[in-house]
């Protein structure tokens, strides 16, 4: 950020007549360099870990990685000794919803305004990136609290994870994307209500010029909504085709929350890039998913704090009734579409859960069918894929941003180290030590 300053005062003095170069070859000049000496190294791209490593970051991005032994140290550079732990790229959770509390369910959210909102989300936003989840894809925020929480962030006002946002969900009239808790009289729309192919679009449109950038649907009914079922279909093929062609056309992926397998068959034939839950996913789906390349998001813990937790945090009793019902399914369909062939991104659903416990799906992937590199990689260089941001991060490579954590364990061998990450650095800025 500091730099970019130096820079826009130095196009602002260069207007008036001052001497600007030297002002931008300072600023350039001065780009912190630093070293983290690396004991271990998990190389996701490779599926490998190295060992005795050397990361030089320039700024906020990582300048050169190789042994040890032959790196040569830039004169004057600060060392990060990670010497006795294994270093790997930041993760990303490609499903969170920062601005919600996870004590806030069911008809205690109705008194919390979208500004309220927001401000739970620094909070969130901070645990979240101590927690090592160094980017995020946010998918459903009132308020657009989401856009500006990520704005905010990327301006320096207080840490968080890199965002992708959605702003509003959109779905159908009565929908799991509506507001469904208060009777006709109060007369509530939810704001990403659209229905039919127009004002869908319309509706697409609407959350790309406010900020949006990935767009987020319900194809299905939901577990945490009042009054409509997981399994059954929300969406129509014909309004979910008209959704992903206009958010392409706008340069925006497309992120169906689907439950029901009618819905994830036809999210998929729409075109969407993710499929978020796919908890009752079937054959022809996996099939569908695989052929067309599609993610899926599958958030396999929360089930746990739902069951545990879901009355307390004022959930609604249908609510923790259809959890039980498909939670145990969910989890068995993970490890069906997993080795059937689908590829994976990790996502949690956090905010259903509280924040910054996110790296406790990591034990159920691996129950679930995935070996402990395997499911890094879903969350590092897939889930860069599926953000479309594999060019930035992901994997520890030059060229990308400097977002590295480190746990004393081998993650490789065992995931669930992940939840006890000792550093965290983002940008090449240091988080949490
Ligand atoms: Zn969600």
């Amino acid at each position: 950020m500091k730099f970019k300053h130096l820079l826009i005062t130095a196009t602002v003095l260069g207007a008036l007549g001052v001497a600007a170069p030297s002002f931008a070859a300072d600023a350039k000049a001065e780009a912190k360099v630093v070293v983290i000496r690396a004991g271990k190294l998990v190389d996701v791209v490779a599926g490998t870990v190295l060992k005795d490593q050397t990361i030089v970051i320039t700024g906020e991005r990582i300048t050169s990685v190789g042994p040890s032994a032959s790196a040569k140290l830039p004169a004057g550079a600060q060392v990060i000794d990670l010497s006795s732990q294994t270093v790997l790229p930041g993760l990303i959770d490609m499903h969170t919803h920062l601005t919600a509390d996870a004590y806030l369910g069911g008809y205690n959210a109705l008194g919390v305004s979208d500004t309220r909102a927001a401000l739970y989300g620094v909070r969130a936003a901070r645990k979240t990136l101590e927690a090592g989840f160094t980017s995020v894809r946010n998918v459903g925020a009132s308020g657009f609290g989401d856009v500006a929480l990520r704005d905010a962030i990327d301006e320096g006002d207080f840490i968080g994870p890199r965002m992708r946002t959605a702003g509003y969900a959109i779905g159908i009239q009565g929908g799991h994307c509506d507001e469904n808790l208060l009777p006709a009289d109060k007369n509530v729309v939810g704001r990403g209500v659209a229905d039919g192919p127009w004002q869908a679009r319309a509706k697409v449109r609407e959350m790309a010029k406010y900020g949006a950038d990935v767009i987020k649907i319900c194809a299905s009914g939901g577990v945490l909504s009042k009054g409509d079922e997981p399994g059954a279909q929300q969406y129509t093929l014909e309004e979910m085709q008209a959704i992903v062609g206009e958010a392409h056309k706008l340069g925006r992926k497309v992120a169906a929350h689907a439950h029901g397998a009618s819905s994830i068959r036809d999210a998929i034939l729409a075109g969407v890039d993710s499929v978020e839950h796919a908890s009752l996913i079937d054959d022809e789906g996996i099939r569908l998913a695989r052929e067309k390349g599609t993610y899926l998001v599958m958030d396999i813990y929360n089930d746990d704090f739902i069951l545990q937790e879901g009355e307390k945090a004022g959930m609604l009793p249908e609510s923790i009734a259809k959890e039980k019902v498909i939670g145990q399914l969910q989890r068995d369909n993970f490890r069906k579409a997993y080795t059937g062939g689908a590829k994976m991104a990790f996502g949690t659903d956090a905010g259903v859960y509280p924040h910054g416990d996110n790296a406790r799906q990591f034990a159920y992937m691996i129950k679930y069918g995935m070996t402990s590199m395997q499911a890094i990689q879903a969350a590092t260089i897939n889930a860069a894929d599926l953000l479309g941001w594999k060019d930035k991060v992901g994997s520890i490579g030059v060229g990308k941003y400097a977002d590295i954590i480190a746990v004393k364990g081998d993650p490789a061998q065992d995931a669930t180290e992940l939840t006890k990450v000792s550093f965290v650095m983002k940008g090449g800025e240091v988080i949490r030590r």
